[in-house]
């Protein structure tokens, strides 16, 4: 993000305030859960682009929260918060390569994604 999506962002904060922000996050975030769903359900181009679009929407209002945190003063627990998650990421993937030696993983399944192939997915080096 640079400095001017920054200052946009902030701008934007800015005029909405802080309810009008978190009321938009809650409704993305309603609206992504729907195009998840759709996509599982279709696994099409348009719902896999319907998913992406409602991604953006999500991501710029989480962007918009972080300054919120920031002007709160609480940067230092989100950035706490987001390593110590990370890391458990890092532990599940580890105890999970160790435990699973079958590949019975996401890519073993045949849906795919965006109308990939697990095979063709791996091959481009994308999770399913
Ligand atoms: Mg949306």
């Amino acid at each position: 993000m640079t400095n001017e999506d920054r200052d946009l962002l902030f701008a934007s904060l800015e005029q909405d305030g802080m309810q009008e922000t978190l009321d938009l996050l809650q409704e993305e975030c309603g609206e992504l859960v729907q195009a998840v769903s759709k996509y599982r359900r279709y696994k099409d181009t348009q719902a896999f682009n319907g998913m992406v679009e409602e991604s953006v929407d999500v991501l710029i209002l989480l962007k918009k929260f972080e300054l919120i945190v920031d002007y709160l003063d609480r940067m230092s627990v989100f950035d706490d918060l987001l390593t110590s998650k990370l890391r458990r990421i890092r532990r599940m993937m580890d105890d999970k390569r160790i435990g699973n030696t079958n590949s019975d993983n996401a890519l073993s399944r045949t849906d795919g994604i965006y109308g990939l192939s697990a095979p063709h997915a791996r091959a481009k080096g994308i999770r399913s």
